[in-house]
């Protein structure tokens, strides 16, 4: 990798590779995409140097918080597409998915065995940051994480960036050598030893080899013993599902994003966030589709540092310009802020004055307050409230301006916010196809003052920036959002 890209990767422990190691295994977490993908390619670049051939495992649990069939149905989708792809190319692709818990573990375990040295995913939140922690010290190979999540590498931060405006000065530093420097298409072009690996006969002792659950999906999930309340979506997890949706967006929404991206009935934002959390399509490849549209003579000498402002810095089509900084800066700034924070899931992370405040105003009345199935299940006394939660619990996604009422209104109608707080992640993370992300925390916290400052001050919100059903009534068109979603009964 060259010397920019090498602050993504991070060597977490001190093995030297095993001599024995039959080849170098590639373990796909959660950017699971053989394209655009550095972690692949920093595996490929090890098996280059011992001449050793790749195993790739991508592989899925059972057993970890919010499974759902939803987020089962879509994961496995992708992984099903995958083998196809793996079968036509002859990698040594080994997909597997757990029918009991400790199945993945073992089978991790049996195929790092063998191995020379551990490559994976470098991922700052939820399961994969854990086991990233844990794994390094009971594997006796050498186990280095990747970062392919976004375009500034998480190694060029050195402490958690705590607003966006502070971020966004670190990607207008770094934009053009990031933008220029990117992802391999396709690693797997370099890889010299293609050799067929046979891997050992007790592999998959005990349990199925993956290919049987992947080709009867439906009947596989039902089985699980997981959350089967939270259904299938209609959208498919797939890469070619997640190019198709990028296309689309370019299209019907990227040249009115700047202006219509807050009207839940224009459906103009790129709906990426499922692919993107589960890394189905990279950031990278997202802004090169997008600067391509670019308005004609606009090339990467037009970018100016601009201290950290959003406008006058890619100096093109607002509306590009506009969703650039959502998927750079927006989602960037959780993944760099969790990379630096063990905390990143609790108050104790908010900053000084959001947390002083929510003190000050933790005992003001509350006028509603609602348990955790009342909450699920929309049924509050507000109308535009019930209506994303019956998005969200329907469809596993909500409008993005919808979703920051979502958010606030929960921390009204909940004792505390240590409350709130439980019931948002658990929303969220259960509902949501693009939740147990970075951003899911970043969004959530944002409710509470993260990367944001001090309003007027406000019962029980305190300083905290508040949002109410009416005012947004007012701001955005939702009259087809409400008839599509806003028919459930309320409460009161
Ligand atoms: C309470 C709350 C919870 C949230 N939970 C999640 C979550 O679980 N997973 C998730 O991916 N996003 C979450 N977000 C952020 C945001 O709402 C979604 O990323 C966005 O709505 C996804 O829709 P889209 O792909 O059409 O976005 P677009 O507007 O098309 O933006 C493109 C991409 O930019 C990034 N992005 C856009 N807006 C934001 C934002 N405000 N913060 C961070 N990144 C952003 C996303 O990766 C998104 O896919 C949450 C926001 C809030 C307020």
């Amino acid at each position: 990798m060259k010397n920019f890209n090498s602050n993504r990767v991070f060597k977490r422990n001190n093995h030297e590779p095993n001599p024995d190691g039959e080849y170098v295994l590639y373990w796909m977490q959660i950017n699971r995409r053989f394209h655009y993908n550095f972690a692949l390619e920093y595996a490929v670049g090890w098996a280059n140097k011992l001449g050793k051939p790749l195993v790739i495992l991508e592989a899925f649990s059972c057993d970890y918080p919010w499974a759902t069939a939803r987020t089962h149905t879509f994961m496995m989708q992708g992984m099903k597409e995958h083998l196809e792809y793996a079968d036509r190319q002859k990698l040594n692709y080994v997909s597997f998915v757990e029918a009991e818990a400790g199945q993945y573990e073992s089978l991790l375990k049996k195929l790092a065995s063998n191995a020379a040295v551990l490559v994976t995913d470098e991922y700052p939140v939820f399961i994969m940051r854990k086991r990233n922690e844990t794994y390094p010290q009971e594997l006796e190979i050498p186990y280095f994480t990747v970062d392919s999540n976004g375009l500034i590498p998480l190694g060029l931060t050195d402490k958690d960036p705590y607003s966006a405006y502070l971020f966004r000065k670190i990607m207008q530093k770094n934009f053009v050598e990031a933008f220029t420097n990117p992802p391999k298409q396709n690693p797997l072009e370099d890889l010299e030893n293609t050799d067929k690996v046979e891997l050992s006969a007790d592999l998959y002792d005990g349990i199925t080899d993956g290919r049987d659950s992947l080709e009867k999906i439906p009947e596989f999930v039902s089985k699980l013993d997981i959350n089967q309340e939270v259904k299938p979506i209609e959208w498919h997890g797939g890469r070619q599902a997640a190019l198709g949706m990028l296309g689309a967006f370019i299209q019907n929404g990227l040249k009115v994003y700047d202006e219509k991206r807050n009207d839940p009935d224009e459906k103009k934002t790129s709906n990426l966030s499922p692919w993107l959390h589960f890394g189905k399509i990279s950031e990278y490849e997202v802004v090169k589709a997008v600067l391509e549209h670019q308005p004609a003579g606009w090339d990467l000498d037009k970018i100016t540092y601009n201290n950290g402002s959003t406008g006058g810095f890619f100096n093109g089509d607002p509306n590009i310009d506009g969703f650039l900084d959502e998927v750079i800066t927006w989602r960037e700034v959780g993944f760099h802020y969790a990379h630096h924070r063990d905390d990143y899931d609790r108050l104790d992370s908010l900053p000084d004055w959001a947390m002083e405040t929510l003190n000050n105003h933790r005992d003001d009345p509350r006028e509603w307050v609602y348990t955790y199935e009342e909450l699920a299940n929309s049924q509050t006394h507000d109308e535009i409230w019930n209506a994303a939660q019956t998005q969200l619990r329907e469809e596993g996604i909500i409008h993005n301006y919808l979703r920051m009422l979502w958010g606030k209104k929960v921390i009204e109608w909940t004792p505390d916010p240590e409350t709130a707080l439980e019931y948002l992640i658990d929303l969220n993370n259960t509902y949501a196809i693009d939740g147990r992300d970075p951003n899911s925390y970043s969004g959530i916290f944002w409710c509470f003052g993260r990367f944001d400052r001090a309003w007027q001050e406000r019962p029980i919100f305190g300083k905290l920036r508040y949002m109410t059903s009416d005012s947004t009534r007012k701001k955005v068109k939702l009259k087809q959002y409400l008839g599509k979603y806003g028919n459930q009964k309320a409460l009161l």
